[in-house]
């Protein structure tokens, strides 16, 4: 049996989670320097694809033209574009969960077909690959490979989205058991127009008890009772398919049942995982195309005489992207190199002990989404303004990009359920000791209490950011321990406060995702290059580490004041005040380098 490849670097096993306790090293961590030279080629690969036949079609993508979608879905194929993560028994590449990443990032360059090949390939295509029975796997995997069939995943119904397990649609098992019948609707299905196979959720009862609970269904395209609604009129991605799914007494075979009766919950959430990360990668695909674009825009684009990526007020916006998708690369590599290198060894069928272990970074995962999803809104909103008047208009590529980034806030879970996610995540696991945060966050108020402490001495370019880093840590530990001594067990029900202790646990794992890579970098051209070649990197971490504490400061202002009062508050605030402590950094000389930078190479190239 084929066993899961380990990346190439040398890196540590670190539990998922364990950022805010533990200070990794560059070394412990994959970036995107590590990519191999089969990386780089399946990179430009899909790159090439994206830019030479994706991006030219896209009046006929969004024209909904989905004869062309497909023909371009199978030219994707030929290229194995569509088929890195399906087994090679199955013709498939099966391929690491970086390589998938990285043909994720480079194919998304219009934000429809991206949405297409992301809902064929990951959420279209992974829940047969991790819960198919072999008959199954050897029935459809090939044709999704080839893009002959598309994939699509149906999940969300019109009253049931983000609380999924709530869905009415039900399966009942015939007499002979032979035959599932399913009867009830499904909302907002990407695909839906054009797949041919369907994950479907349905609450089924689970032999022996008498509890309903979700399940999963194979559904192929012309299955009796089953039938595709109209095409939904949306906001952005446009060219993309989704459509309600009716099961009106739809029937199918009893072995088109995927996994176990009841256990649909754990195929469903498992993907999401998956789905997270990958949109993380996505989105900083299309971010770099919406820098590049603004790029070229703002140098020949003039106003009172000069280009206007000669006014400050441009610079800093071209600057805010570059730090946007430097931090969002470091955070989204490093979370998949920690996954792909936990997978290293084990059996490519053994789905359990697979998803236990992606399950470890479930964090990490609701991290890059939401961090990766806002920054992207960042982003398309900048360039928007940098294009002004044509920003507003179709003929130009700033108002897609503007639509287009909305839904990543909505789907593969809203960020404010990912943002439930991780401070919930984070809670249990240092209540259950799975963490060891409680000794930690007791440590931290001890040492808090017993006054000043003498900070680390740190050398190097970095060394600033690194205490910086110290004290995010530190204050994020300091506010989830406020607030657990003053909400206690009811703390998840204080979602505002649960949104801001996830914003700080993000941002730390962010900011030492962009500190250890641009160290990372620099430390590797001190010994090789010249040093000019680290000034970015390291000018892109500053940046980024100033702005982040600054969030990291504010939502422990907001936890500790909902959490205290009087004679109690002051004191904390004290003490947040100290912690918080550090000389600011000149963020308008960094961001002017990095914008010369960017006008100097025309494009995003770190
Ligand atoms: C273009 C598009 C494509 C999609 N593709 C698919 C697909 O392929 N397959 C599929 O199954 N689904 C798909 N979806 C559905 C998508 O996953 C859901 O829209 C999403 O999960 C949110 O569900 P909802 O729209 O019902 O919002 P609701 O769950 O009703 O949420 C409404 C608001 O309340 C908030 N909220 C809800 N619960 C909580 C809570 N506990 N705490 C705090 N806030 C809360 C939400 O964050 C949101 O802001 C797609 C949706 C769109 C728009």
């Amino acid at each position: 049996m084929a066993t899961l490849t380990a990346p190439l670097t040398p890196l540590k096993r670190i539990p998922g989670g364990s950022f805010l306790i533990i200070d990794a090293t560059p070394e412990d961590c994959f970036f995107p320097e590590d990519f191999t030279g089969e990386h780089r080629q399946i990179a430009q690969t899909a790159l090439d694809f994206a830019m030479n036949e994706v991006l030219p079609a896209s009046d006929a993508i969004e024209a909904k033209d989905f004869a062309a979608t497909r023909r371009l879905l199978r030219e994707a194929s030929e290229l194995g574009l569509t088929s890195v993560d399906i087994p090679e028994q199955y013709g498939g590449l099966e391929m690491d969960k970086v390589s998938s990443a990285i043909v994720a990032e480079n194919i998304a360059k219009q934000g429809s077909f991206c949405v297409i090949f992301s809902a064929h390939v990951c959420i279209g295509t992974l829940p047969l690959v991790w819960y198919g029975t072999p008959e199954q796997k050897q029935k459809y995997l090939p044709k999704l490979a080839t893009g002959e069939f598309i994939g699509a995943y149906a999940l969300s119904e019109s009253t049931s989205g983000s609380d999924a397990l709530n869905a009415r649609t039900r399966a009942v098992l015939s007499a002979d058991g032979t035959t599932y019948t399913l009867n009830g609707e499904k909302m907002w299905i990407t695909n839906a127009g054009i797949a041919d196979l369907f994950t479907v959720f349905a609450k089924c009862l689970v032999p022996g008890t008498s509890d309903e609970k979700l399940t999963a269904f194979l559904i192929e395209r012309g299955a009796p009772g089953f039938s595709v609604g109209p095409e939904e009129h949306k906001l952005g991605i446009r060219g993309s398919s989704t459509c309600p799914l009716i099961l009106a007494d739809c029937k199918i075979p009893a072995a088109n049942l995927l996994g176990e009766v009841g256990k649909g919950h754990r195929i469903a959430f498992n993907i999401l995982n998956i789905g997270r990360y990958k949109l993380g990668a996505t989105v900083l695909g299309a971010a770099k195309l919406a820098l590049n674009q603004a790029i070229g825009y703002a140098k020949q684009r003039k106003a009172f005489g000069k280009a206007i990526c000669e006014f400050g007020l441009i610079q800093e916006k071209l600057a805010d992207c570059a730090t946007g998708i430097f931090a969002g690369e470091a955070l989204c590599y490093r979370t998949i190199g920690m996954i792909d290198h936990a997978l290293a060894g084990v059996a490519t069928d053994n789905t359990a002990e697979i998803q236990r272990r992606i399950e470890d970074y479930a964090v990490e995962c609701s991290i890059v989404k939401v961090w990766a999803s806002e920054m992207y809104d960042m982003v398309a909103d900048h360039v928007v303004q940098i294009f002004a008047g044509y920003g507003y208009v179709e003929e130009y590529p700033a108002e897609r990009h503007y639509r287009d980034s909305r839904i990543n806030r909505i789907f593969e879970g809203t960020n404010e359920i990912n943002r439930m996610i991780v401070s919930g995540w984070m809670i249990k696991s240092a209540l259950s000791g799975k963490l060891p945060l409680m000794p930690a966050i007791k440590a931290l108020m001890d040492q808090v209490m017993a006054g000043p402490v003498a900070k680390e001495d740190r050398e190097g370019p970095l060394a600033a950011e690194f205490d910086l880093l110290a004290s995010a840590k530190k204050l994020t530990l300091f506010a989830a321990g406020v607030a657990t001594q003053k909400y206690m067990t009811g703390l998840a029900d204080q979602q505002e406060v649960m949104a801001a202790l996830a914003d700080m646990i993000a941002e730390v794992f962010t900011m030492e995702s962009a500190i250890l890579r641009a160290e990372r970098i620099a430390g590797k051209i001190a010994t090789n290059g010249s040093a000019s070649a680290a000034a970015i990197p390291v000018v892109l971490a500053r940046l980024y580490a100033a702005g982040s504490m600054d969030t990291v400061e504010l939502a422990a202002r907001k936890i500790v004041s909902a959490a205290a009062e009087g004679d109690t508050l002051r004191t904390q605030m004290a003490v947040l005040r100290r912690l918080a402590k550090h000389d600011p950094a000149d963020t308008i000389s960094l961001r002017r380098a990095v914008s010369a930078h960017l006008v100097k190479t025309g494009k995003y190239a770190i």
